[in-house]
């Protein structure tokens, strides 16, 4: 099993701003957040990308969204919306290689992603 920083966050070994967490799952705030509220839900089993999600993994990723939407309720952000959104690979965005959820939401975000960086550039 790969070990990345989110494996020492899910064993309390390096400080994280913890929003949720059971036996299956933990969010906690970003800690480059990309939008006034920013965090990530993840497995505690270390997924390395999408990719490499098995048949016995789907309930794990449902339940990752099924998180999002609680705290999404729970902090009140819900029915105004929010993006969750996976990265995968390197064009896809990914730099940590266990699976999490970015919930991204408190105000209109851009779409499409692709545009964003054209115009950004
Ligand atoms: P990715 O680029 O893989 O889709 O997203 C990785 C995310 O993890 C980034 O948004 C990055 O800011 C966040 N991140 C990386 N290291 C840490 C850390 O040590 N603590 C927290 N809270 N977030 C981290």
């Amino acid at each position: 099993m790969s070990e990345t920083i989110f494996t020492k966050i899910i064993n309390k070994e390096i400080p994280a701003d913890i929003l949720y967490e059971d036996e299956l799952a933990l969010a906690f705030s970003d800690i480059n957040p990309q939008a006034p509220i920013h965090f990530l839900v993840i497995p505690k089993k270390p997924i390395v990308t999408i990719n490499d999600i098995a048949p016995e993994d789907k309930a794990i990723v449902g339940h990752l969204y099924w998180v999002a939407a609680q705290i999404a309720k729970e902090k009140g952000f819900a029915e105004d919306g929010y993006r969750a959104v996976m990265n995968c690979n390197e064009n896809g965005g990914q730099t940590v290689y266990h699976i999490h959820l970015h919930v991204l939401a408190g105000k209109p975000l851009g779409w499409p992603p692709y545009q964003e960086r054209l115009k950004a550039k």
